[in-house]
């Protein structure tokens, strides 16, 4: 049998996974990412984690065709280096490739997470079938990953697709990026805790709502409870992705978008006014085209991405 094992390395998890060439994951295993330890800490326990999953699943690493690791970006996917990922600061300018393969004694492949979460998903979840797929998570910021004509797209040094810094409004607030009202600054998980509390202070509305450990699973609480200022909430949250995805779609013209991340678990909250947006905003005779549907992997999305570009780059390298 062909197995691969796919990896996703996050901020405060380390994820594993056994996978067949048809997308079967065999076991899991999760460590956390031990950023304490430093670069060193961090590459260890991903071969670490690489070796406890084969361990589980019964195998050795000489039954294994390669790895594949999803990792924050920004990145280099051609050389494997990462770049100053904004939650694993201490891994800018890791050779993680070379590393890995140093001490797994097996080909690696290492791409941008969300590269790699559209890759699964559009394998095996809400992009089965969709050549040309758009694949956004909402999370702690907006990461994309793009697929055209069936393969990952990377641009010309690996960064296509950073759909959270398109500007959805040129006067909005400073991104850490360098420019202004990125759609990270508003859709993403983080953005929205973020200006419901700005707007909590300044405007003091009549609220449910309180100050205190604030998530938008409590935003989206309130809302199913009738809560008007949090309705409103995702009413601005879901207009902004909505004309980001407009944006995006002329650009990339795909015809089916997943959305994925803490955000997306708000359901027709967030999906409504993000579809009706793109409806009354989008090109006639693109946007009729265009499903915007709920990712289906979860978290598996990014260890069966991994896995399935790991195949490949074990094919290619025959
Ligand atoms: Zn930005």
């Amino acid at each position: 049998m062909s197995l691969t094992i796919g990896v996703d390395l996050g901020g405060t998890n380390t994820r594993g996974g056994l996978i067949t060439a048809s997308g079967e994951i065999l076991c899991k295993a999760r460590r956390p990412t031990r950023l304490h330890l430093g670069a060193e800490g961090v590459i260890d326990g991903i071969a670490e984690c690489v070796r406890v999953v084969a361990r589980q699943g019964g195998v050795s690493l000489a039954d294994v065709r390669g790895i594949g690791v999803g990792a924050p970006g920004p990145l280099d996917p051609f050389e494997g280096v990462l770049i100053s990922p904004e939650n694993l600061q201490c891994m800018h300018g890791v050779r993680l490739k070379d590393r890995l393969e140093a001490l797994l004694g097996l080909g690696v492949a290492v791409d941008n997470d969300a590269n790699l979460a559209a890759y699964g998903e559009q394998w095996l979840g809400a992009g089965r079938g969709v050549d040309h797929f758009l694949c956004v998570t909402l999370g702690t910021g907006v990461g994309g990953g793009w697929i055209s004509e069936g393969r990952v797209m990377h641009g010309f040094n690996g960064n296509a697709a950073e759909v959270g810094h398109i500007a959805v409004d040129h006067e909005g607030p400073r991104c850490p990026c360098g420019n202004f009202g990125c759609l990270e600054m508003y859709a993403s998980a983080t953005a929205m805790v973020r200006r419901t509390l700005e707007r909590l202070k300044r405007d003091k509305p009549k609220t449910r709502l309180h100050a205190e450990r604030l998530t938008t699973q409590m935003i989206c609480e309130a809302a199913e409870a009738g809560d008007a200022f949090a309705m409103q909430m995702f009413e601005e949250t879901g207009v902004f992705l909505g004309v980001g995805l407009v944006s995006l779609v002329n650009v990339l013209n795909v015809n089916r978008i997943a959305l994925t991340g803490g955000l997306a678990q708000a359901g027709d909250w967030i999906f409504e006014p993000a579809k009706r947006t793109f409806w009354t905003r989008g090109t006639i005779g693109v946007k009729e085209h265009v499903e915007i549907v709920p990712a289906e992997l979860g978290d598996d999305a990014g260890i069966l991405g991994a896995a399935r570009y790991s195949f490949e780059m074990a094919a290619d390298s025959f």
